[in-house]
């Protein structure tokens, strides 16, 4: 039987581990080409190699990178039909503690990359009259938590972004589209509770604070994106699909 995403090729970035990872796994078993545009070399291969896909090494905050994942996509499959920006990290701070270099690292990896990577495959796309970028932004799209600064800057700018290249390329055929993935369960969440006195206790109040007394899996977030990048979605466009068990939709306990 078909799968749902049955010869698309889909290049991901940051795919060595957590959300990309998950995705990639997803996006291979429903029949996709995929490209793993990672810049840790040794978790990029080893996914690829797993699920039979095309390893890249690409630091997507590099211009050459890019360009040289692009050429590597194009020249092994002559297409990229389905683009998704994950590459990301956290940059937390407090805002007057924060060196300055710091806000430019996390606009370059948080924000402007995915639009490095959207700019390098969209004339492809408009060529062909048809793509689906999926940007991986946060909850923090939308909604602060205290001294977390200045990554919601940059992820409220990329939801600004999938709007924007939504509706520009949306008469030439090309969707762009967000996830916002509440708390899941990955290796960012992992070290974030590493910090804490008691990681075991800050892990137990992330799941109580979730209306389904969890947080999200890694797959959980996939599955949206095989949608989204599937068929099954042709008028969803310029749009944030969320992923949080209800958490943002709680005014408080
Ligand atoms: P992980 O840290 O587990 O994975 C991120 C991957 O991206 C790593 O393999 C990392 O490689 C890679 N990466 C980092 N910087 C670059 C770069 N410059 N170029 C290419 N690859 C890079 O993160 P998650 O899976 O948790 O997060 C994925 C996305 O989801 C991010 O955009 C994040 O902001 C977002 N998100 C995550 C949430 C969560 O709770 N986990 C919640 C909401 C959003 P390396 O090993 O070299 O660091």
């Amino acid at each position: 039987m078909a799968g749902r995403l049955q010869d698309k090729v889909a290049l991901i970035t940051g795919a060595g581990q957590g959300i990309g990872e998950a995705i990639a796994r997803a996006f291979v078993a429903e029949g996709a080409r995929v490209v793993v545009a990672e810049r840790n070399a040794e978790t990029g291969q080893r996914i690829a190699n797993e699920i039979g896909a095309l390893f890249v090494g690409c630091d997507v905050t590099v211009q050459a990178d890019i360009e040289a994942a692009v050429t590597a996509a194009d020249q092994r499959f002559g297409r990229i039909d389905v683009l998704v920006n994950n590459a990301g990290a956290n940059v937390f701070h407090r805002p007057l503690e924060m060196p300055r270099s710091e806000w430019a690292r996390c606009m370059a990896l948080d924000l402007e990359a995915a639009w490095a990577m959207s700019e390098a495959v969209l004339p492809g796309m408009r060529k062909r009259g048809a793509g689906s970028i999926i940007n991986i932004a946060s909850t923090h799209g939308f909604k602060i938590i205290p001294h977390t600064f200045p990554y919601p800057v940059a992820k409220h700018g990329l939801i600004g972004l999938t709007r924007s290249l939504g509706i520009e390329f949306a008469a030439e055929g090309i969707r762009v589209n967000a996830i916002a993935p509440g708390y899941i369960e990955t290796e960012i969440a992992r070290a974030y509770w590493a910090g804490f006195p008691d990681p075991e206790a800050e892990r137990k109040r992330a799941m109580a604070i979730h209306p389904p007394g969890r947080i999200g899996r890694p797959e959980e977030v996939a599955m949206t994106a095989v949608f989204l990048a599937s068929d099954e979605a042709p008028f969803i466009n310029a749009e944030t699909i969320v992923i949080d068990g209800g958490r943002s939709a709680l005014y408080h306990d």
